[in-house]
């Protein structure tokens, strides 16, 4: 089975340095030293290190929210692969929604950052995923194949399975909607199925796929128990450390019953 991996994506929050140690500390409190669930903490750029001092000689992972794809030069405000990993960063979050349509980040952009990811050996976690408008004009297979060719263009099958993918839905992101269980699984029925056609169904098997929009410690379990569905990237609850431990024992009570 993969190891489901709950990541919590802080976007502009909090305000200051303390008060990210301060979450990240709750968090890292809470889990202890488990590592029956995979754990990531996305904070905003300048707090990568804070956070990073606080997590020492805990599992959790660290996430930068976005990555940029040359390694040095003139890119003011960019900040590139070595960078992050030099700061103490595991994971890094690609093509978020908010960087796709608030930024006009394009699949191309996506996939450049995706290839400098790899090179830094971070592991990327790559977000697709359909608005309110595509889903009810029944587009949503048609822009996630898109984003999925596009985002995932020219990559070996091994390199794929290092790739995370999120599938966040954009009407469920922040807005306190969320895809039911069976909306969910069906599109990541959908992905996985994708991946089995292009990479191979052993590589298909090994990429883990978590979903993004509105998980809450009282929907956790049930969007989690799907079989296709490997895992949260959480926005709004991450900023709680008792509603992200929460969520965190919803998939830690999936893993250890298991699923089929
Ligand atoms: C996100 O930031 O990726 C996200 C899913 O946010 P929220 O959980 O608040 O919907």
């Amino acid at each position: 089975m993969r190891t489901l991996l709950i990541a919590g994506n802080w976007k502009l929050n909090p305000t200051t340095a303390e008060a990210a140690a301060a979450l990240a500390d709750g968090v890292k409190q809470g889990l202890g030293s488990a590592t029956d669930v995979h754990v990531a903490l996305a904070p905003p750029f300048v707090f990568l290190t804070r956070v990073d001092q606080v997590l020492e000689g805990s599992p959790i992972g660290l996430a930068a929210q976005d990555v940029y794809w040359e390694t040095n030069g003139a890119f003011t405000g960019e900040i590139s692969g070595p960078m992050l990993v030099d700061v103490g960063c595991t994971h890094v979050i690609i093509g978020h929604s908010e960087r796709r349509h608030g930024q006009g980040e394009t699949s191309g952009h996506v996939n450049q950052k995706l290839k400098a990811a790899l090179a830094a050996k971070l592991i990327p976690i790559v977000c697709i995923g359909e608005t309110k408008d595509e889903r009810l004009s029944e587009k949503t297979e048609e822009v996630l194949l898109e984003q999925l060719s596009g985002s995932l263009a020219g990559l070996s099958p091994e390199e794929m399975a290092g790739v995370v993918l999120a599938y966040e839905p954009v009407w469920a992101i922040g807005t306190g909607l969320t895809a039911s269980p069976e909306q969910a699984q069906a599109v990541h029925a959908f992905i996985r199925g994708w991946l089995t056609e292009v990479f191979g169904e052993a590589t298909a098997r090994r990429v883990v796929v978590q979903y993004g929009g509105s998980v809450k410690p009282d929907n956790a379990a049930e969007l989690l128990s799907c079989p296709d569905i490997d895992g949260a990237l959480v926005g709004g609850a991450a900023l709680k450390a008792g509603d992200f431990l929460a969520i965190i024992k919803a998939g830690q009570e999936v893993a250890a019953r298991g699923k089929s």
